[in-house]
């Protein structure tokens, strides 16, 4: 098998020489935090990015392309035992598939760390590993196509450039490559996850909007510029507000191409493609348009602006402006019921302007998703690898309710690696009354209860759908009764604080401060009747079925809030990853210039504590290496034993 690598192999063998620190943390004869960072520095200088804890695989960042990713590393790595290579997510993948062959189980991997630490490079290596190394046939073929042309398109619609990393997923992904008893991919299911639609109409300074709007304006072709009216990307209010426009390592021209192969690829036809740009150009003319106060009252500014989304959405010109600027309200007058129109003001209008935006943007990206998956769409479900790519923790300057969102969803991923890895294995070595010290680790349990606990106390969601519900209005004045009502539930539980702007959360990854401004109004996520009562009059039947009509009826009982939404996401997300033998790849970003061999000590150390990696480390040592559930064992190695000879 050493033969195999040529090339490469040499490669791995002259570090292998090297020795560099050791390749599975167990073996470090102090196990603290400074010595865990010390030893992946010590790798990571060698150009070793990839370093264990028994199966775990933690990942440095490296920031520059690794020369051990190739064809021979591939063959390498195939089907050969953890121990006899270096480290790699290929030994990963390949243990995966491997697994799932063996056992007839549905295996998954989470992919977890912080903005910028390489989760979605590390679910893209791991889904071609599994393409390069799995079946063939026309069929099978088409759908490896499929799995990797959804990763350009879905982050030209779903990245976008932030602070902390170019390249930033704003949407989460569970991406289920689904196979064959074969072990051929024949199948795959894409779930996604809260889109950070906000982007679309507003941003911190330095960051960008989603990827695809830069990509039509440098990459659209003199016909489509003339009939999208596309000019200079300055010319778009939506996008001049953040003042960034080119990233670095990212080239919007050629990605564009990519984008539209993709399409292609997955099966989107012609038309689709084309009313899919018209709507990425219809946001960016309907933010052009602008309000001014007439008595009180909001009046479009720039009469010209109106022309162009109303004709790019399909839309009667004069029906867009009365929709953006009024509202139909139920009144009750002397007994009876009826509808009457009210007038906007410029702050209700902008809204009302932005949120058909946000619910354009992202039912074009729901579409998206969808016609991946028709395309993946297999009738009986077998076994499946699933790749867990989710946004990262995220502290900035200033945290809102998005920040509050996505980073829930990571307390409830951690929370399944401390059920999984930490505290099962000590509870199992407890029950079976094996000799064991337990090791003692946070569990941020009480941190997702603080955050969505019904009652008892309530959490903070329930606290802030109540508020929704019975505040009329969600502006600013919600906002502060949601503060006080949180203080006044929650204000002395351990992990929380309050502070002038709004509250602070002890999050296992550190503590952040959250503005409450916003929160109210981006839970309600309301998108009036009237406007999708005016996108179904689009003449554009495209743009007509991105707004079903079953949706404008109106529900009993409580409408749902973006909140309730990702709470019941993440935890189906938690049953799935319950059901299928989990993996793991913790992140680590070495630092925050984004450049190759710089290593920040103090926040490699902080990340190593928030992940856990010294209690891993711990149980690790301490427990049993290999462990197997005894059925599983018996059929496995029972063609081995003597009996089975004389059973036959
Ligand atoms: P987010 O939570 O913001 O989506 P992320 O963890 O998905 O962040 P990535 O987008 O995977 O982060 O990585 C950020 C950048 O770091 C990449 O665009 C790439 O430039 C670099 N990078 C990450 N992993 C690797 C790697 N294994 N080899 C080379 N470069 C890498
Ligand atoms: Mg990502």
């Amino acid at each position: 098998k050493g033969q195999k690598g040529g090339k490469a192999m040499l490669h791995w063998q002259s570090y292998n020489v090297m020795q560099s620190g050791v390749d599975d943390m167990v073996l470090l004869s102090k196990i603290n935090e400074s010595s865990i960072a010390e030893n992946l520095k010590k790798r990571f200088m060698d150009d070793y990015i990839f370093t264990y804890i028994g199966p775990v695989l933690i990942s440095v960042n490296p920031f520059k392309q690794m020369p051990y990713f190739g064809e021979s590393e591939v063959e390498m790595y195939q089907g050969a035992a953890q121990y006899e290579n270096p480290p790699h997510i290929y030994a990963l993948a390949d243990n995966m598939y491997r697994n799932m062959m063996i056992d007839c189980e549905s295996q998954c991997v989470i992919i977890s760390g912080e903005s910028g630490a390489g989760k979605t490079v590390a679910a893209k290596y791991i889904m071609s590993y599994i393409s390069k190394v799995s079946g063939g046939g026309a069929r099978v073929q088409h759908i490896k196509d499929i799995i990797l042309q959804s990763n350009p398109l879905l982050e030209a619609f779903g990245n976008a450039k932030t602070l902390r990393n170019n390249n930033s997923s704003r949407f989460g992904k569970y991406f289920e490559i689904q196979f064959g008893s074969g072990g051929e991919p024949d199948g795959g299911k894409i779930s996604n996850f809260l889109l950070e639609k906000s982007r679309v109409v507003t941003r911190n300074p330095g960051e960008r909007s989603f990827h695809i709007f830069y990509q039509l304006i440098e990459g659209a072709s003199q016909d489509q510029k003339s009939s999208l009216g596309i000019t200079s990307v300055d010319y778009y209010y939506y996008l001049n507000q953040s003042w960034s426009y080119k990233v670095d390592d990212i080239n919007d021209k050629s990605d564009f191409q990519e984008t539209m192969h993709a399409m292609d690829v997955i099966g989107i036809t012609a038309e689709d493609q084309a009313q899919v740009l018209q709507v990425v150009a219809g946001v960016l003319h309907l933010g052009n348009v602008s309000f001014k106060e007439v008595g009180n009252y909001a009046s479009v500014e720039n009469e010209q602006c109106l022309a162009f989304p109303a004709f790019l959405l399909g839309i009667d010109q004069n029906r867009l402006r009365d929709k953006l600027t009024s509202r139909k309200m139920d009144s009750k007058w002397g007994g009876k019921s009826e509808s009457i129109d009210v007038t906007l003001n410029v702050e209700q209008a902008s809204y009302t302007r932005d949120a058909l935006s946000k619910a354009l943007y992202s039912r074009i990206f729901d579409f998206l998703v969808e016609s991946i998956n028709k395309a993946m769409v297999k009738d009986n479900q077998e076994m499946n690898i699933g790749v867990l790519d989710i946004y990262g923790f995220e502290i900035f300057e200033k945290n809102g309710f998005e920040q509050f969102c996505i980073n829930f969803v990571n307390e409830k991923l951690q929370q399944i690696f401390i059920e999984l890895t930490l505290k099962a294995e000590q509870d199992e070595y407890i029950q079976e009354r094996i000799n064991w010290t337990p090791i003692e680790y946070f569990n941020n349990k009480t941190v997702c209860d603080l955050i969505e606990s019904k009652l008892n106390p309530p959490g903070i969601m329930s606290i802030l759908d109540d508020v929704c519900a019975t505040m009329h209005a969600v502006g600013k004045g919600a906002d502060c009764t949601l503060q006080q009502k949180l203080c006044m539930q929650i204000g002395t539980h351990e992990h929380f604080d309050s502070w002038k702007q709004g509250f602070v959360i002890h999050h296992y990854a550190g503590k952040v401060a959250y503005t409450a401004e916003g929160f109210c109004e981006k839970n309600r996520d309301v998108l009036f009747t009237d406007i999708i009562e005016l996108m179904q009059s689009s003449e554009i039947p495209f743009i007509k079925a991105l707004f079903p009509a079953n949706l404008n009826a109106e529900k009993k009982g409580r409408p749902t809030t973006a909140g309730s939404k990702i709470k019941k996401q993440a935890n189906d997300l938690v049953s799935t990853l319950m059901k299928c033998t989990p993996h793991y790849i913790r992140c680590i970003k070495p630092n925050e210039t984004k450049k190759p061999r710089d290593w920040e000590d103090g926040r490699v150390k902080h990340q190593v504590e928030y992940l856990g990696l010294k209690e891993n480390i711990h149980i690790r040592c301490a427990g049993f290496s290999y462990r197997r559930v005894f059925g599983k064992f018996l059929q496995r190695c029972n063609p081995i034993s003597r009996q089975s000879d004389q059973v036959g």
